[in-house]
């Protein structure tokens, strides 16, 4: 899988100098292009990572940037499998640059921002 590898980087930049979870760490991992990674796959991985890592106490939510066709503007439902409009068929733009990145956030920004506070 394409995941593995995009979330180990991802969260190799956040975690790299991490020696404990301090008591709970909350890390955002955001899929930029959801036409290369699936939000399954990218939590399986990360959880996996950070097992090994000893980091278990981190908890990690997983957030997909929305995608837009650019033919017809409908909100499209990508996914690796699905890299097309589901409107219109066209292929979905791909972004350059990686398809995850994380970064840590702070616990207490973390509960306060549901699905509804990033709309
Ligand atoms: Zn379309």
């Amino acid at each position: 899988m394409h995941e593995a590898g995009a979330v180990a980087g991802a969260l190799e930049r956040v975690i790299g100098a991490w020696t404990s979870a301090d008591g709970g760490r909350h890390i955002e991992i955001e899929i930029r292009d959801a036409t290369r990674a699936e939000p399954e796959a990218v939590a399986f991985y990360a959880d996996a990572i950070l097992a090994e890592r000893g980091l278990d106490e981190v908890t990690v939510s997983v957030r997909t940037t929305a995608v837009d066709c650019a033919l017809c503007g409908a909100r499209a439902a990508a996914s690796p499998a699905n890299p097309q409009c589901d409107a219109c068929g066209a292929p979905l733009p791909r972004l350059d640059g990686p398809a995850v990145v994380a970064h840590e956030v702070a616990v207490v920004a973390a509960e306060m921002s549901g699905p509804m506070a990033c709309a």
